[in-house]
């Protein structure tokens, strides 16, 4: 039996009009010979109003009701899509994640999946061509309901191709699929046919929205093809894959870029062992995620360490290195909120130099400043001004030949 996961994503199913487009595409699975499962997000703005609504009648929601609050919109969709299904005469049910089930740890609002049960849905699927299973969903081993934080259908999909052998792991969405950078910044952004499993993983890391980045993180161990495209063409969207010598050939395949960022120095440390760790304990017990770390060379056994974490985590970080500052003798804490990084990503800077050279020198010509670099094997990330960032996007997109068609 050819099994095909289809996702849903919340514009996809939010009218009736919507959901007939997704009543085709599924229709248009069953004609590849496939029984479907289609994995449905709740209607779009629907999370929203049920997060605010628990705002508004509890004064500190509990997180396992809201949990069990917030799952509703997706019970939604997948009944009123069932219907639908069964109108136009097609054997469907819905099945919500503990019928299955789907069982998470008990991290509620942000639960990983541990495991799904195959039999149930194998039985379901003996007896009906398509199952609208709610994503976004799990329960706990002793039976309460989470969810896996938002924009979670997304893992819900990937994990049920895994577990179902999918010939392919198809994410609905209202674009066409993963572009070279973002389009709405850089006019000559190209969708990409393809892309591979750790590209899209940076790509996701640096905030670009297209797919949620535990279903790639999910999709890559277990090896699931996922085909992003768009519920309203018929576009083929981009495939994400493991790597392949044609995604080697390229330099850079995207560029990608996050605003939310902040930087803060600690000036003039004592260059001893013990420093670093003084500086980052305390911001890794807050769950404050650093990204970015230089330390400078030690001058007269005098150090300068420079890091860059997330917007929101700047004043409970400069809460803590008031503390942190007297303690390893820094002389002062300086910091800037209008910064931003840009990298440039690609499989195939394991296999060839120059890339970072190339960014620098465009970046250059334009009269940018450089304020941070770090590199990996395949990303090279730069700190600028935040005011520069649309268009060191569009250089580096123009530097790297992004805009020409290599397929
Ligand atoms: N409905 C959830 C959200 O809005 C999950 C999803 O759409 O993937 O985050
Ligand atoms: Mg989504």
């Amino acid at each position: 039996m050819k099994i095909l996961v289809q996702k849903f994503g919340g514009t996809s199913v939010a009218t009736p009009e919507s959901m007939k487009r997704v009543r085709e595409k599924v229709l248009s699975g069953l004609a590849q010979g496939c029984k479907v499962v289609a994995v449905l997000s709740a209607r779009a703005g629907e999370t929203n109003k049920l997060l605010a609504l628990a705002e508004e009648w509890s004064a500190s929601p509990d997180l396992a009701e809201t949990d069990a609050l917030v799952s509703t919109g997706e019970q939604v969709s997948v009944s009123l899509f069932a219907m639908m299904l069964k109108d136009a005469g097609i054997r469907a049910r819905s099945l919500l994640a503990w019928q299955i089930p789907i069982v998470t740890d008990d991290d509620f609002g942000n639960a990983r999946i541990r495991s799904i049960d195959s039999a149930i849905l194998k039985d379901c699927l003996a007896e009906y061509d398509v199952l609208v299973v709610a994503g976004f969903q799990g329960r706990t081993a002793d039976g309460r309901i989470t969810t896996l934080g938002r924009g979670g259908s997304d893992t819900s999909a990937v994990a049920l191709a895994a577990v179902l052998n999918s010939v392919e792991c198809e994410i609905y969405t209202d674009v066409d699929g993963v572009y070279t950078t973002d389009p709405n910044i850089c006019s000559t952004a190209r969708k990409m046919d393809h892309i591979a499993y750790e590209e899209m993983l940076e790509m996701a890391s640096m905030g670009a929205k297209v797919l949620h980045i535990r279903s790639v993180e999910f999709a890559k161990k277990y090896k699931v093809p996922v085909r992003v495209r768009s519920t309203f063409s018929n576009d083929p969207g981009t495939l994400v894959t493991q790597e392949d010598s044609r995604m080697e050939a390229v330099l850079v395949s995207g560029i990608a870029y996050d605003k939310d960022q902040a930087r803060v120095t600690l000036r003039d440390l004592p260059d001893i062992p013990g420093t670093a760790a003084a500086v980052f304990g305390p911001l890794s017990e807050k769950g404050i995620l650093v990204d970015m770390i230089v330390q400078n060379t030690s001058l007269d056994g005098r150090t300068d360490i420079t890091f860059t974490i997330p917007r929101k985590d700047l004043r409970q970080t400069l809460e803590i290195m008031e503390d942190v500052a007297p303690r390893t003798g820094a002389s002062e804490v300086i910091h800037d909120v209008s910064v931003a990084k840009v990298s440039a990503i690609g499989v195939g800077m394991r296999n060839h130099s120059g890339v970072a050279a190339r960014a620098f020198s465009a970046l250059t010509q334009e009269g940018i400043n450089i304020l941070m670099i770090s590199t990996s094997e395949i990303k090279i990330t730069i700190l600028i001004q935040e005011k520069y960032v649309e268009l060191a996007v569009r250089i580096l997109h123009d530097a790297f030949g992004l805009d020409w068609d290599i397929d």
